[in-house]
């Protein structure tokens, strides 16, 4: 079980590995996108630590709420409506609870992957975020019910994100700003699946 605390906690040290990560986002950026991935991550990670280290919010519903709408107006760059909309998705699935069990994050995974589809209008393949991420809810779920242990679940979720991520390496882009580079965007790894799996690990490394 996770609690609000836990909750708020998880955020925090997200936005403390995005922090240590960021030059090597930016990096990644600047090999096949306008390298501020990392820039971009940070500044809206920072001012959502900012934000959590004054709250008293209980409801997860709400911390989850603020938090994307947060990145939304902090981040700049294709990924700030895209991990905004996935915090608020998320949160819409919490509501007015204070705890959390296994059930309620595969369907805060589902929902965030939703928004994100919804609101890039991306599949999988297309070398971004999603790459890393849906690769990592089918593998949360599949391990889920075979086990019925959410910490085998979760980490089979951040093995295959990891792949997901190699997997990128391989392929077009064809959404975002790295697909101006077509073919060329072959051979590097997407900052934004990898992003997205920084964020797995952070938050399977502290439930
Ligand atoms: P920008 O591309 O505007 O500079 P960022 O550098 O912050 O924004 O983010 C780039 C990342 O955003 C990419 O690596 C990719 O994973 C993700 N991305 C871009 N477009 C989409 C999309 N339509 N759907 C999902 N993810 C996307
Ligand atoms: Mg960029």
């Amino acid at each position: 079980m996770v609690d609000s605390k836990k909750v708020i906690k998880i955020l925090l040290k997200i936005a403390e590995k995005i922090e240590v990560e960021k030059d090597f986002l930016t990096d990644l950026d600047n090999k096949i996108g306008d390298g501020d991935h990392g820039i971009n991550l940070m500044r809206g990670f920072h001012a959502v630590k900012e934000q959590l280290i004054l709250t008293t919010e209980q409801d997860i519903s709400t911390i989850l709420k603020n938090t994307g709408m947060k990145l939304v107006s902090t981040v700049g760059g294709a990924s700030g409506p895209l991990y905004g909309t996935a915090f608020l998705k998320a949160g819409m699935t919490t509501v007015g609870k204070t705890e959390l069990h296994s059930a309620d994050f595969i369907a805060m995974l589902e929902a965030a992957i939703g928004g994100i589809k919804m609101r890039g209008k991306a599949i999988e393949g297309e070398k971004t975020m999603l790459d890393s991420l849906i690769p990592a809810l089918n593998a949360l779920k599949e391990e889920y019910e075979k086990t019925s242990d959410f910490n085998v679940a979760i980490h089979a979720a951040v093995a295959a994100a990891e792949k997901g991520v190699e997997y990128t390496k391989t392929i077009i882009a064809t959404k975002g700003r790295a697909s101006y580079l077509g073919e060329r965007s072959i051979g590097h790894q997407d900052p934004g699946a990898t992003s997205s799996l920084m964020i797995l690990q952070t938050i399977a490394a502290n439930l």
